[in-house]
């Protein structure tokens, strides 16, 4: 026991799981293992809970600025220990560290800060006599105790986005990161205690989803269920918290469109659509997978993406020139090299990349910018989440064509439209059905505004005020200043006396 890492972190202490499975955290790009722990059980998740009710008998008593302060301490404290967070993101993901450091590690500060400042901006309706007899005022609360479960795609950032909007609100929480990807999560919950939050505000427990989190989503004791990641275990989750009614927000996959028309700035586009579909090799909900071409384009499009992917550097994440690390695991590699496969049996044509790639190391999950064309629109490659680094190319003929194209799989989570004319990326902007599109850009995100989904990508915001609103509850306090004994609406129902 005392050589495993203690990978819960419960009422502000780390300890071990009270399982005897060991989680084992392995660096994907090597294959090294960078620690062992034990896994939480039931009884961990239920201190977890029991911690995160005691606190939040206090926590959601804090005045706003209270809550503020704190967090505005804890981005101080999460600048200081930067360093820290960006090496072991980039290890325990396979990121490359440039990555890591420009993107990862201080958008999670920034959210921090961001929160900081929403935890003193709680909006509603006016008061008002609304009714003549009555004072009618708004209360926001909070729900309570949440059960989150994240993803390992960017197990910092999601974690934050979960954590942050909750507390930020007056509740506490218990967070389940993926089992793969637990590390920085149990750094950020210390930081947050050593900041001077509470402890038991933040509580992680650390295992398979398949026990403890689905033992979280069913605890009596937690309201609320946030979670990011597939659909198909969002769908179980929904359906499980139906069970004790808990309410419920679900960001799940994604399969982007770029849809790029025949007036496009073809060179903008051709580098958006690199940068877009090999973020975080392409382990990105909202990265371009499906990019659709007007005919014109199509060919002068295909060429350059080519081009650039062939010149992307894939290699040791350490390496500051590293532009795209490894896949989070080989199974994974594994899934999307079979999907590749698949896809070129049916017939498309691999332009570039298409396997993993010979100058790296085997026991690295690597795999190579793909780029792939000549694929039927219903065929899995364009239909079903990827999750690695590979762009499918089509193309199309008129603009309704391009729109429905794009609307058409059962995502929808974000997309981007290429155009240098105002009315046409205007009416892209209407008629997609995802909860962002970009206009002559992919991917980028700001604190400020909502990242979630359409249709089944889910429901529920991560981030904005509109993430903050999520976790709370919404009273109506209804008074009357009348101090009359008989009401007029009471003749409705009775009229003796
Ligand atoms: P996943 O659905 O396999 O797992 C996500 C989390 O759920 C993990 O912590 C896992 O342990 C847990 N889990 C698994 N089974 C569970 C169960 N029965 N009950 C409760 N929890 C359970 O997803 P993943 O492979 O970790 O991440 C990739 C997926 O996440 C992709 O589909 C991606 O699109 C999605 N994602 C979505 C967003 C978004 O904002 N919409 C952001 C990032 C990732």
């Amino acid at each position: 026991m005392t050589d495993h890492q203690m990978l819960q972190s419960i009422a502000g202490s780390l300890r071990h799981g009270s399982s005897d499975d060991v989680l084992s955290i392995v660096d994907p790009s090597t294959g090294t293992e960078l620690t062992t722990g034990l896994s939480a059980n039931a009884s961990d998740v239920d201190a977890a809970v029991s911690s995160a009710r005691a606190a939040f008998a206090g926590w959601s008593r804090t005045t706003p600025a209270e809550r503020s302060e704190l967090l505005l301490r804890w981005a101080d404290e999460l600048s200081t220990r930067s360093e820290e967070f960006i090496a072991l993101e980039s290890r325990n993901g396979g990121k490359a560290i440039k990555l890591a450091r420009g993107f990862d590690i201080p958008g999670v500060i920034d959210n921090v800060a961001f929160f900081a400042a929403i935890a003193r901006n709680l909006e509603g309706k006016a008061t008002g006599e609304y009714s003549g007899d009555h004072t009618s005022s708004i209360r926001r609360e909070p729900i309570g105790v949440v059960g989150s479960i994240a993803p390992w795609n960017y197990p910092l950032q999601m974690a934050a986005w979960k954590i942050l909007p909750a507390i930020a609100a007056g509740n506490t929480i218990v967070l389940k990161p993926s089992e793969l990807t637990p590390l920085t999560t149990l750094l950020f919950a210390e930081t947050a205690v050593t900041a001077g939050i509470p402890a038991g505000v933040i509580n992680v427990v650390t295992g398979p989803g398949s026990t403890v989190g689905q033992t979280l989503v069913e605890h009596p004791d937690v309201n609320m269920v946030s979670f990011t990641g597939s659909t198909r275990v969002g769908r179980s989750v929904a359906a499980t918290a139906a069970g004790s009614v808990k309410r419920v927000h679900l960001e799940l996959g994604g399969k982007a469109p770029f849809v790029v028309f025949d007036d496009a700035d073809v060179e903008a586009a051709a580098r958006g659509a690199v940068a877009g579909s090999l973020i975080n090799a392409g382990q990105d909900c909202t990265a371009a997978t499906r990019a659709y071409v007007q005919r014109p384009l199509y060919d002068q499009f295909v060429e350059r993406v080519a081009e650039l992917m062939n010149g992307v550097r894939v290699g040791p994440t350490d390496d500051p020139s590293t532009d795209m690390g490894s896949l989070i695991s080989i199974a994974q590699r594994d899934n999307v090299a079979a999907m590749v496969d698949r896809a070129r049996d049916a017939g498309a044509k691999v332009v570039c990349g298409g396997g993993a790639p010979s100058d790296q190391p085997d026991a690295g999950a690597y795999y190579e910018p793909t780029l792939i064309v000549n694929a039927a629109q219903d065929s899995e490659i364009v239909q079903n989440e990827i999750f690695g680094p590979v762009l499918v190319c089509l193309p199309f003929d008129t603009d309704d064509e391009g729109l429905a194209l794009a609307n058409d799989t059962p995502y929808g989570l974000a997309a981007s439209a290429w155009s240098t004319n105002v009315f046409r990326a205007q009416r892209a902007s209407r008629e997609i059905q995802a909860g962002c599109v970009w206009i002559n850009d992919h991917i980028p995100i700001i604190s400020e505004m909502p990242h979630g989904g359409y249709k089944a990508s889910g429901f529920g915001k991560d981030m904005s005020t509109y993430s903050f609103d999520e976790y709370t509850n919404i009273k109506h306090v209804m008074s009357d200043i009348t101090s009359a004994a008989h009401k007029g609406w009471h003749d409705l129902i009775f009229t003796a006396g």
